[in-house]
């Protein structure tokens, strides 16, 4: 009986099925064309020190799509991921970070980090030889390149993750968790993970000031960083009322839209130059 039941479901969701199965892989199809054309780039986010300095900028990558423009990255992360395309995506990524780091450099600005985002796929022994490989050979400034992992990918397997970490540790790279607060990390673990920054995701910090269990959320997260000796990044910092909040309890660094969308590299380099970013009203 359940067996013909599932039978029946299986041929009922099957129409539907074959659509999504067909779409995804023309998707898969169409990010390696995209690939090989090149179409992807970085946008450019800041983080924001609690003097107004830029900290850092997280690169987050866009495909600028020929017929429907510029896509972010919930379009087609994802099927990267599944497809393992992430892993040459990655590594484009990782090459352009650090070309960005050593413009930065070059200008006067080598004391800002590049943060680059690094899915589950990417974090494998690969890694290491990928961002040497990035690196040419060329250190960058120490923590020049922060490497934003989640909980997820770091608690998989733990030992694992520790050993990689600090190999790439050796080659100048720092380390935030990303979306801190969502996953289910062993505290006992956390402490002996080679990070330098809890990154608190951006749900806790919407609703600061209206709800109180999100404050909370956001107050212990700044405690259990300051017990570890961490820093903290808040994440979707949108109004200046949330600014406040976060300085106020002591989260070193802020990010969001209140200081602008992520931008693309030739527009931020220019306005750092020119003092421009300095004297924007919000910093
Ligand atoms: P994430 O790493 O947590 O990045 C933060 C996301 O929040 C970005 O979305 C950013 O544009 C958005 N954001 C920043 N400030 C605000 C704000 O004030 N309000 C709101 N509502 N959103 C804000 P984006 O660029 O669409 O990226 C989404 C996710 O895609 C990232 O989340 C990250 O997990 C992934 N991703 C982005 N770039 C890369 C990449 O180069 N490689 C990998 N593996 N994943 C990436
Ligand atoms: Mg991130
Ligand atoms: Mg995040
Ligand atoms: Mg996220």
């Amino acid at each position: 009986e359940a067996k013909r039941r599932g039978r029946n479901r299986a041929v009922a969701y099957r129409p539907a099925f074959d659509a999504t199965l067909s779409r995804r892989l023309q998707l898969i199809h169409q990010l390696r064309d995209a690939l090989e054309r090149d179409e992807f780039e970085l946008a450019f986010q800041p983080q924001v020190a609690a003097d107004g300095e830029i900290a850092a900028l997280e690169a987050l990558v866009r495909w600028r799509h020929p017929a429907r423009g510029l896509l972010l990255p919930a379009e087609f992360i994802a099927v990267c991921e599944d497809s393992g395309l992430i892993v040459e995506l990655g590594r484009r990524i990782l090459r352009d970070a650090v070309w960005c780091q050593r413009r930065l450099a070059a200008a006067g600005f080598g004391h800002i980090r590049i943060a680059v985002n690094v899915s589950a796929a990417q974090f494998t022994d690969d890694l290491y030889d990928d961002v040497a490989q990035a690196l040419h050979g060329r250190p960058l400034a120490d923590g020049g390149l922060d490497l934003e992992l989640t909980e997820r990918v770091i608690m998989d397997s733990p030992a694992h993750a520790i050993e990689l970490m600090q190999r790439l540790a050796g080659l100048g790279v720092s380390f935030s968790i990303d979306d801190f607060g969502t996953g289910y990390s062993s505290l006992a673990y956390l402490k002996r993970f080679p990070i330098q920054r809890l990154k608190i995701d951006r749900s806790f910090v919407q609703d600061l000031g209206q709800d109180a269990s999100d404050a909370a959320i956001c107050q212990s997260i700044i405690s259990l960083a300051r017990a570890l000796d961490l820093h903290t990044v808040a994440e979707g910092v949108e109004t200046e009322q949330q600014r406040d909040w976060l300085r106020e309890r002591g989260c070193e660094e802020l990010q969001g839209y209140l200081w602008g969308k992520p931008q693309p590299f030739e527009t931020l380099l220019p306005a750092l130059q020119h003092g421009r970013w300095g004297a924007r009203p919000h910093a």
